[in-house]
């Protein structure tokens, strides 16, 4: 057979482009593998669709696809049984259809911070040429028989050469030769990380090397098993991934193996959803809530988003809403515009559909568990809750949905609906102005005495101790009409619902004066403002109070919310609330020396901070050893 050798420039008229392939990018060029099995993997799955409807009627035969590299030569070779190409084929989809979009490609990633562009689909073949310094394509299409096929050749100019070569087997082989400077890809560890960071899911399987497995072979002459090392397969993937099959025939065991498939180190999750959908777009998917830890951002990154079933990024921001970022899991769309910039995917109607999808999805299944079994939701509430309140505050959709299934836990641990909740305490928290105070604790052990006396007057006090829960706060007060949420310890139990009903005070005007001025002196600090009030005389003699606005803006800060950079740097500003109906006062008043009233004051003012776990140090010592004097005289 005489081999005729045409040669031809793939392109006359654009630029060359490949000096720019190989420099572009890199940091990712890794994704070679990934451009070039992916390819495998389409030529593949065309050949099995040709045989389905008939086109193709031979066997198809095993259809896995080799990678496998020479270390002596330097290359790299990506074998498929797929399709093939005709040498015309060659011509028109790898000299231009795929030249041109290379080109393309390139021209936009111009304009774009290289680090932008997520996915980097779009360069296809070409980026071949990141690494190799000459690509051979033999091809044989399944249109021709044994004793053809096609051999194209390109040393990264624009020139390339193509001549007939016989293929025994239907498919193609891609040979790089690799350049110098990206030997580092010849080496079996490096090449198999690539396969199984963006193969490890692809539908066609993968054949990578072989790994050895120690099987039975008959017995020694003392009836002991003997041994044999066989070589198999190494198959780099799962063609069948989770997420690609039915819900309905999957079980709970089957979701939490494939999330320890993923996640090899985790807990187990909470539970899950199974997206579905193929209108307007095509999406699939499991997302899993994870239980979260203290540590947020660690948590962050962990979705996984595949084309295809060919992995692209874990770095899905803006493709899933903000406030699921702490779930983990896959989503697979071949809709996703990948070679684009963040800037542009953001505004990307797609991506906004796809984004208010997946809200929805996530909304309706936390309703559905909440209406189904609201003991378990409970029971997981404490995990999820910090989910469902974050996409509360971030996204008003989800909030209109979530507003029926957030719950508030009280410190008799009773979990109420916003709803119930504002029922329960209608009648009791109303103040005045006929708005409703709800009262809340961020830390039930420190704030344990106000929380009693709360209680004491039949108030109800919610936990609200989570990271997000100073957000939270401020949103609800704006989303429920007509409530004041108020921390326990924002004001004396007497006035946290002002109902304008006084206690009457068994000071005069000038014993308050008095008072007031003995405790100034006896707490000496510039920072706490004292006053003399009227309450239950069963109440502490002094009860310290953090004004409910200045507070909230020192939390908003802590968590990053927004605020007045000002008052981050404000030392602590107290009130002290002393009870002018309390016995000790009458005491106070009566006592002939001044340092005995002030020790008196001194000595309340420490049960107030000891019972709020303020008291610490030197003042701690001083306030043990002023007590053990006073029950000793
Ligand atoms: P894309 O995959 O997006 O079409 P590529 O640049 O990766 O772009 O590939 C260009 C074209 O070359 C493909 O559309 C296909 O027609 C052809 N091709 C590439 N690799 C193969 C292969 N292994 N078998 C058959 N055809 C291939
Ligand atoms: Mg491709």
């Amino acid at each position: 057979m005489s081999a005729t050798v045409e040669k031809g420039t793939i392109s006359i008229n654009t630029e060359n482009i490949f000096p720019i392939i190989k420099k572009f990018l890199y940091s990712d060029h890794e994704i070679f593998l990934r451009e070039l099995v992916s390819n495998a993997v389409d030529a593949t799955q065309k050949i099995k669709r040709l045989a389905s409807i008939g086109e193709y009627q031979e066997e198809l035969g095993d259809l896995t696809i080799e990678v496998s590299f020479d270390s002596k030569k330097k290359t790299i070779t990506i074998s498929d049984k797929g399709l093939g190409m005709t040498a015309e084929e060659i011509k028109k989809y790898i000299n231009q259809i795929a030249f041109s979009g290379a080109t393309e490609f390139v021209e936009k990633l111009k304009g774009e911070d290289a680090k932008d562009i997520i996915g980097k689909f779009g360069m296809g073949f070409y980026s071949a040429f990141m690494v190799s310094k000459k690509v051979e394509i033999h091809t044989r299409s399944y249109t021709e028989d044994e004793k053809a096929g096609s051999l194209w050749e390109c040393d990264g100019t624009t020139e390339f050469s193509i001549q007939p070569k016989a293929k025994t087997e239907r498919g193609t082989d891609i040979i790089l030769h690799i350049d110098k400077d990206s030997e580092e890809f010849v080496d079996e560890f490096r090449l198999k990380g690539i396969l199984e960071k963006y193969g490890k899911f692809l539908p066609v399987p993968i054949k990578f090397g072989t790994t050895e497995e120690q099987v039975e072979d008959g017995k020694d002459k003392d009836g002991n098993p003997k041994y044999k090392s066989v070589k198999k397969d190494r198959i780099i993937n799962n063609t069948q991934p989770l997420w690609t099959q039915t819900p309905s025939e999957l079980s709970d065991e089957d979701y939490l193996a494939f999330y320890k498939e993923l996640y090899p180190m985790s807990d187990d999750p909470l539970f899950w959803i199974h997206l579905n959908v193929d209108y307007p777009f095509n999406l699939t998917g499991i997302l899993y809530f994870p239980k979260i830890k203290n540590d947020f951002d660690v948590q962050r990154n962990k979705i996984q988003l595949y084309s295809r079933q060919v992995f692209i990024t874990d770095e899905v921001k803006d493709v899933v809403p903000e406030f699921l970022m702490l779930l983990h899991g896959v989503i697979d769309s071949p809709d996703i515009p990948l070679n684009v910039s963040r800037s542009y995917l953001q505004s990307d109607s797609n991506v906004k559909k796809i984004n208010s999808h997946i809200t929805k999805k996530v909304a309706d299944k936390l309703g559905e568990l909440f209406k189904n079994d609201r003991e378990a939701f409970q029971k997981k509430w404490d995990d999820i809750g910090i989910f469902v309140k974050y996409g509360a505050i971030s996204d008003e959709k989800f909030y209109e949905k979530a507003k029926d299934f957030i719950l508030l836990k009280n410190t008799k641990e009773e979990y109420f609906t916003i709803e119930e909740y504002k029922e329960k305490t209608s009648e009791i928290q109303t103040d005045k102005d006929k708005n409703q105070v709800i009262l809340y604790t961020t830390d039930p052990a420190k704030q344990d005495a106000y929380i009693q006396s709360a209680n004491k007057k039949g108030y109800d006090v919610l936990i609200l101790d989570g990271v997000l829960d100073s957000h939270f706060i401020n949103h609800m007060e704006q989303k429920v009409e007509k409530t004041t949420w108020k921390r326990v310890d924002s004001e004396t139990v007497e006035k946290l619902v002002d109902k304008d009903e006084k206690i009457e005070s068994v000071l005069t005007d000038e014993e308050k004066e008095s008072i007031t001025e003995v405790f100034n002196t006896a707490i000496n600090n510039p920072n706490a403002t004292v006053a003399v009030e009227s309450m239950p005389e069963d109440e502490l003699p002094v009860v310290i109070t953090l004004s409910e606005f200045m507070r909230r803006w020192k939390d908003m800060q802590k968590t990053g919310g927004g605020g007045m950079p000002m008052f981050g740097d404000m030392p602590e500003q107290i009130n002290v609330a002393v009870n002018g109906n309390h016995k000790v006062i009458r005491r106070i008043l009566e006592a002939k020396k001044s340092t005995f009233k002030e020790k008196l004051a001194k000595q309340s003012y420490d049960l107030a901070l000891l019972s709020q776990g303020m008291l610490e140090g030197k003042a701690l010592t001083d306030f043990i050893n002023r007590s053990s004097d006073l029950i000793t005289k």
